[in-house]
């Protein structure tokens, strides 16, 4: 087990933060104090607060319910110009929102500054969506019956977000719940709090009316329990493991009540003997080492055709061994440190589980102590030869800089191993042959398939999610992310002012 490196202080440099229920800043009364830590330097408590009470949580619950009246009264382009209102203050503090990113999840900066603009166009295409909060008309089978459908916002919903992108996906959780005019609860992961409040601050600084965004920092099941479990909840909106995921389904699920579960991956990208080697290259070490291999869709299983594998190999441990690790805000680092002490335990178990299953290691492997990284929660890229596709090292998902390497011969082989995981979130193939791209698209088991790019990324206007173990119930963003926070309402309006002569109804 890694061990803190050093003591955390607290200095006069540490922010103090609050819960913000019914439009005010208010202390926790949890028993637990939340700290978020420079995960490249531990010995810095960036902030902290009292962390929420399952009281807190009810609270916030009240606040949510006694707003929504009130709000999803508003009508829907005036919700969307407050969103609007909040891209705008999100590009001024770019930057600074993008320091604070880096400091409390460690990411490097420019990765920092890319989530801060896909976060932002998320806030944009969800206000545009405010615009377009319709329903549609249908002819009907009587004369003089007006068939029409209103979209109608659920009521108050609840998003519990994980640490790994606490600006990215807040935006796409809370903008279309606001926009459907649902208010809403959030719990953010109490490892990146900080820019939780910012982001919620954000909306303070717009206008949002008091209640309708309420936000819990509090330690996962006590709070999170409530937010699943209250009956007023009428949607639960979660991104996060597999473990937390599927009980959050199982709970939400037994109350009949709507939930999207946004969960882990174990994303495959496939290299053809006549694909672009350079191309594909960029493509792989991007996706399996940026971010620290901290995200749901990194790349973590690297399918090559045995006549390219040797030279590309090598190529990525040397770009693995060229890679300056370090803390993300000094120029020129290309690795960040993992989130904290657990995720480096994780992944430093799995690199030796990878070892005993006899695959066979080509470079990194170790936590990263040189000077300078003594404090932080470092880890080499690593990459592993000769996997099989039954290893637990080809099968879990790691979340760390750690890449598994299978040689194929055959088209159908490596379809099958690219498929052969419980997870389906998303996957990539380089090649030059149309047809095989064609292929691998219908037949790889995933949510979002990528040709010639890597297996990473997402955009506003397209959804976003998995199949199989990766994910339940309705894709995120896009016009889905409306879809799951409202509901239609047909109305059957029929103006012939006399009694029909018919057997339709
Ligand atoms: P996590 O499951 O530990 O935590 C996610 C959130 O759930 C946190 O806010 C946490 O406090 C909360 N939580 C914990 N216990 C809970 C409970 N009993 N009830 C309700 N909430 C509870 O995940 P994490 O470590 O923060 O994030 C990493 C995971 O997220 C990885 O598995 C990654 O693949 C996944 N992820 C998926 C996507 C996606 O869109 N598919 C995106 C990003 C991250």
């Amino acid at each position: 087990m890694a061990t803190a490196t050093a003591t955390q202080t607290k200095t006069a440099g540490t922010v103090g933060l609050k819960q913000f229920i019914d439009g005010r800043w208010t202390q926790g009364t949890g028993k637990n104090e939340i700290r978020s830590v420079n995960p490249a330097d531990t010995r810095q408590v960036l902030a902290q607060c009292r962390g929420a009470s399952r009281q807190d949580a009810l609270r916030a619950l009240e606040a949510a319910q006694k707003a929504f009246p009130r709000w999803r009264a508003v009508p829907a382009p005036s919700r969307a110009r407050i969103i609007e209102k909040v891209v705008h203050l999100a590009r001024e503090r770019k930057e600074e929102l993008a320091r604070i990113l880096t400091l409390e999840e460690g990411k490097i900066f420019p990765e920092a500054l890319g989530e801060l603009e896909k976060g932002i166009n998320l806030l944009e295409w969800y206000a545009g969506e405010g615009l377009r909060f319709m329903g549609h008309t249908a002819p009907s089978e009587l004369p003089k019956n007006l068939l029409f459908t209103v979209r109608e916002p659920l009521g108050i919903v609840s998003a519990i977000t994980p640490w790994n992108f606490p600006w990215a996906i807040l935006c796409w959780k809370i903008a279309p719940a606001l926009v459907a005019g649902n208010t809403v609860v959030l719990k953010p992961s109490s490892l990146t709090p900080w820019l939780a409040v910012e982001f919620v601050k954000l909306f303070e600084s717009a206008g949002l009316p008091q209640g309708a965004l309420n936000l819990v920092i509090g330690a996962g099941s006590e709070v999170g329990d409530v937010l699943v479990e209250d009956e007023r909840i009428e949607a639960v909106s979660f991104t996060g493991s597999n473990e937390v995921g599927v009980r959050v389904h199982a709970l939400a699920g037994k109350r009949g009540v709507r939930v999207t579960c946004e969960m882990g991956g174990k994303n495959p990208c496939l290299v053809w003997k006549d694909a672009d080697l350079e191309l594909a290259l960029a493509g792989i070490v991007k996706g399996a080492f940026g971010s620290t291999g901290q995200r749901c869709t990194a790349t973590s299983r690297l399918i090559l055709h045995e006549e390219v594998a040797d030279s590309l190999v090598w190529q990525i441990v040397e770009f693995a061994g060229s890679l300056k690790i370090g803390d993300g805000l000094k120029p020129g680092i290309g690795l960040g440190p993992l989130i904290d002490a657990n995720q480096l335990h994780a992944v430093l178990k799995w690199i030796e589980i990878g070892k005993k299953e006899g695959a066979k290691i080509l470079c990194g492997g170790k936590r990263f102590t040189a000077e300078g990284c003594r404090n932080g929660w470092f880890v080499e890229p690593t990459v592993f030869d000769q996997v099989t596709p039954s290893m637990k090292i080809a099968q879990e998902e790691i979340f760390g800089p750690v890449l598994s390497v299978f040689r194929v011969r055959d088209f159908e082989e490596a379809v099958r191993i690219s498929n052969h995981t419980r997870f389906g979130l998303t996957s990539a193939i380089y090649t030059q042959n149309l047809s095989l791209a064609l292929r691998f698209i219908e037949e790889s088991q995933v949510g979002m398939v990528h040709v010639n790019s890597p297996t990473i990324g997402g955009e506003a206007q397209v959804p976003f999610g998995g199949v199989k173990a990766s994910g339940v119930g309705e894709r995120e963003m896009a016009k889905e992310g409306i879809l799951f926070f409202s509901k239609p309402k047909t109305v059957f309006l029929d103006y012939t002012g006399k009694k029909r002569e018919s057997n339709i109804y």
